[in-house]
């Protein structure tokens, strides 16, 4: 499958490495023309202001959204699921295609960064590491976007819209590549990925 990374600004190569782990050679995103013949995109973890200062300047943002609306597959983690959000509660650019309410830097500062075990609905092998690192959370969704998962206090740290999956942690900077595989509709033995 051809994916693209956005890579503007972030940590685009750690998805990379991860996509190939898992067998897939990704293209890196920088102008429209590198989403021709694009199957799904991922947005990493970043600066959102950044992205979206940076995709502006590039013509980036119309591109992204016509993509997106196609309906292939784009993952967003960190600042690429603040890149997603509708309403980010602040005056920033954003593509504003996903019905997510997000507070962005919602548990602190970058020394409040944390990791916590992660029940992800859908994911089987039992739980996941999630990487926290100033991390946005999800206020809210919309009644179509399912939640995915939740902190033990409720917050929402992942969700779905239809193709459009969006994670406040970073699955990218772990060693387990469930997520990436379930992004790409892989099927991957429950136990296995500690070999890779
Ligand atoms: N704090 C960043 C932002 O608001 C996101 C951090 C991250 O991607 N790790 O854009």
């Amino acid at each position: 499958m051809k994916v693209g990374i956005l890579a503007l600004q972030g940590d685009f190569i750690e998805h990379a490495h991860m996509l190939r782990r898992i067998g897939h050679e990704s293209v890196e995103v920088r102008l429209p023309q590198h989403l021709d013949g694009l199957e799904a995109l991922i947005l990493p973890g970043g600066e959102s202001t950044t992205f979206g200062r940076l995709a502006t300047r590039y013509g980036l943002i119309e591109p992204l959204r016509r993509f997106i609306y196609s309906g292939k597959p784009v993952w967003g983690t960190c600042a690429g699921l603040i890149f997603l959000a509708k309403d980010v509660g602040r005056d920033q650019v954003t593509l504003g295609v996903m019905d997510i309410r997000v507070a962005r830097n919602a548990f602190g500062r970058q020394v409040d960064s944390f990791v916590a075990p992660l029940n992800v609905k859908g994911l089987s092998g039992g739980p996941f590491t999630g990487v926290f690192i100033r991390a946005p959370v999800i206020e809210s969704v919309a009644p179509h976007v399912e939640v995915l998962c939740t902190l033990a206090d409720g917050t929402i740290v992942a969700a779905r819209q239809d193709h459009m999956l969006a994670t406040s942690f970073h699955p990218e900077l772990t060693d387990d590549p469930r997520l990436h595989a379930l992004f790409l509709g892989l099927q991957l033995p429950t136990a296995d990925h500690a070999v890779f």
